[in-house]
């Protein structure tokens, strides 16, 4: 079997001169095979971004589109494939967009894989641990403590046991993220177990430890990105200052970049995007690197329910790995991209048996909102 072609596919909501909100754009990426076997993936990144990776041509030994490297080549060799990318987009890749890129493809090598052996992602993986993954629900606050009280509520009802807010006004003021937490906080009750995300907002040391502190009786599970994850130091000062676990790491990449977060920042929780951090190849070394360290891996996910298959099907196959972020996302490209989404049930995913990862593409919606 060789790889005959790839096709990347923009996606984005509102048109191209206007901002996106979290989860209104996409990139797919298809990879084709000469016996028909189609793999798919996608990074949760700038899809623009994503097809000059791919795309490009060859401009020297190390310096390549993934695309050029690929044609022609056995799409099971996942990991010699992997190797190939990486070594040969060094001056373009090795962090940031262009292992965002390799991820999509990474994803998509193995959907062909399952489709090939006629067995699933996670049985490929080393078997499978659970049937159910337990999710927590993050949703973007309301603009006031009532407004964001009211969202919970509503989760709650749905069956969610774990919550997760940040994004919208979360992180721009101490005393409006004081009053939203306590807000929610009351809502839902002091046991329901509530998370929040800065997205980094909390800019220093200082101003997070700050908020740590007068945030502390609110009995938060974890505070994610206070600060920005460069800022290891800080973190690892953060650490323990409370109860609440500090817990960061979407926008890294490779276990490289975990190595020294773990190592460096010393996080309770790492957070790595399966669309972004090097694909199911590469989540498979980082949380190999999590567990030897004794942090608990909870992956990020909030994009198409592409990312959704391949973490559940990921985690599946991992011993620890009981927790994961489930998108409340209203953007098409969440709710209708992928017709069968798996959807959440009283706080739980179900890990289906289904041959590669499962998704049926809904082609109106690639028609309707595709970058052309
Ligand atoms: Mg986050």
């Amino acid at each position: 079997m060789k790889i005959t072609d790839i096709e990347v596919i923009e996606l984005r909501v509102p048109s191209i001169d206007e901002k996106c909100e979290w989860g209104e754009d996409a990139v797919i990426v298809k990879v084709f095979t000469d016996n028909g076997l189609v793999g798919i993936g996608e990074s949760d990144t700038s899809p623009m971004v994503v097809r000059a990776i791919i795309e490009a041509p060859n401009s020297n030994l190390y310096c390549s589109g993934l695309k050029a490297l690929l044609i022609g080549e056995n799409p099971l060799e996942i990991q010699k494939l992997w190797d190939k990318m990486y070594w040969s987009s060094n001056y373009l890749g090795r962090r940031g967009a262009g292992i965002h890129a390799m991820s999509a493809i990474d994803i998509a090598l193995w959907d062909i894989a399952s489709q090939y052996y006629q067995v699933p992602i996670h049985m490929l993986l080393g078997g499978k641990y659970r049937d159910k993954i337990r999710v927590y629900g993050t949703f973007i606050p309301g603009d006031t403590p009532e407004e964001s009280k009211k969202i919970a509520r509503n989760l709650k009802a749905q069956g969610f046991t774990s919550l997760k807010f940040g994004g919208g006004v979360l992180g721009d003021d101490d005393n409006i993220d004081y009053e939203i937490v306590k807000a929610v906080r009351e809502e839902l009750g002091n046991d329901f177990e509530l998370q929040i995300d800065l997205a980094s907002k909390w800019n220093t040391y200082g101003r997070a430890v700050n908020m740590f502190k007068r945030l502390e009786k609110f009995n938060l599970n974890w505070i994610e990105e206070p600060i920005l994850a460069d800022d290891m130091k800080s973190y690892a000062k953060l650490t323990g200052v409370t109860g609440a676990k500090l817990a960061g790491g979407e926008s890294l990449t490779t276990r490289y970049e975990f190595r020294d977060f773990l190592e460096f920042a010393q996080p309770d929780i790492v957070q790595p995007d399966i669309t972004r951090c090097g694909g199911i190849s590469e989540m498979r070394k980082i949380y190999d690197l999590a567990a030897m360290n004794g942090t608990k891996l909870v992956p990020h996910g909030f994009s198409t329910g592409i990312l959704l298959a391949a973490t559940v099907q990921f985690l599946a196959s991992t011993k620890d790995g009981d927790l994961m972020e489930y998108s409340q996302s209203t953007s098409p490209l969440f709710t209708s991209l992928v017709s069968n989404l798996n959807p959440s049930k009283n706080g739980y995913v179900t890990v289906p048996d289904c041959i590669g990862l499962g998704v049926e593409l809904n082609e109106d919606v690639i028609e309707k909102y595709k970058v052309k």
